[in-house]
């Protein structure tokens, strides 16, 4: 099995009947490589930096950030890398910020909102990120992204950034992709306003799960709610894959959701582009869409979102699985 499985580490990611899409791998650190690397993963579709910012008592300096995006480019060569900016807030904690206690974290201070209100720290990982893209193929992604407003501020910031760098004579990449993540569902309803202005979009479905269904992803007691295969939640992933086709741009996933094995046939069906998952769940899914057909995925992704429940997506997807 495992054998078997090894032998893909440098095939493309094809279906049968020939469509490609591209299998990327979500790291924390760069000490992830290595896996991303032994798995044949195509890119790495989210870079988590907040690892960075974590575990210390203070936060990282230009240089230290600068040291550790250098480290990951350059290994990836011409690979993508998208490296989504500051996610603190939420569950996540730092001890050295003083960041508010909430009664609803989820809701709250988090990710973008509090990169936006902290410009120095925001401005600074920009900075690193801006000096380091000249080492590789990074894009850069806002998490958390609920108004066109937010993703104009954080883009107006990176390019004074960008702007100060050159005029300091430091060499900076040219047309370096910006992208958002879609984790909160008024982002995914006017995924068509924001195709016009994004380079790319990234659904995070952890995130987006809980939002669409009013579920905390950490509390156990409405789990039963937490449902990635809601229709609900499929209708809200075809609608930003095809606002971003419409746009020219293209869709990625970078949520647990990516990864699952009765996920992969509806997303590909739905035309999800890049797939962004644990890199032990690489081969194992260019395996799955090797042995599927696109013609037949979108079909069965079609009559998925029209059922009314999870229990009737997941005997779709069954009997489609069987019958492949
Ligand atoms: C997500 O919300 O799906 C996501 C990838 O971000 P995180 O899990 O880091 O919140
Ligand atoms: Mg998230």
């Amino acid at each position: 099995e495992r054998a078997e499985l090894q032998k893909l580490v440098d095939e493309p990611s094809k279906t049968m009947d020939g469509i490609s899409v591209e299998l990327a791998a979500n790291i924390g650190t760069p000490d992830d490589l290595d896996g991303v690397r032994s798995n044949g993963a195509e890119g790495i579709g989210l870079y988590r930096t907040e690892f960075l910012y974590m575990g210390r008592n203070e936060l990282p300096t230009e240089d230290e950030q600068y040291e550790a995006y250098k480290k990951v480019l350059k290994d990836m060569g011409d690979k993508p890398v998208v490296v989504r900016t500051i996610d603190i807030g939420g569950d996540k904690e730092l001890p050295y910020m003083d960041l508010p206690k909430e009664m609803n974290p989820f809701l709250g201070y988090r990710a973008i909102r509090m990169a936006l209100d902290n410009q120095d720290l925001f401005r600074t990982q920009l900075r690193a990120l801006l000096r380091a893209s000249q080492h590789g193929n990074l894009k850069i992604m806002f998490p958390m992204i609920a108004t066109i407003d937010e993703f104009n501020r954080a883009k107006a910031m990176l390019i004074e950034e960008k702007d100060k760098l050159t005029d300091e004579g430091e060499k900076v990449k040219e047309d370096i992709e910006v992208g958002i993540m879609i984790e909160i569902p008024s982002a995914a309803i006017i995924a068509d306003q924001f195709a016009k202005v994004v380079d790319f979009f990234s659904i995070g479905t952890n995130d987006l799960i809980q939002y669409t269904m009013a579920a905390d992803r950490m509390n156990e007691s409405v789990s039963y709610l937490y449902q990635p295969y809601h229709p609900a939640l499929l209708r809200l992933i075809k609608m930003v894959i095809d606002a971003a086709h419409k746009e020219g741009k293209w869709a990625g996933m970078c949520g647990e959701m990516a990864g699952d094995a009765h996920a992969v046939p509806l997303l590909v069906g739905l035309g999800l582009d890049e797939f962004s998952m644990s890199a032990s769940s690489v081969l194992k899914a260019r395996k799955q869409i090797s042995e599927l057909k696109k013609t037949d995925m979108e079909r069965l992704a079609q009559a998925a979102v029209e059922c009314s429940s999870t229990e009737e997506v997941l005997a779709l997807v069954e009997e489609y699985t069987q019958r492949a």
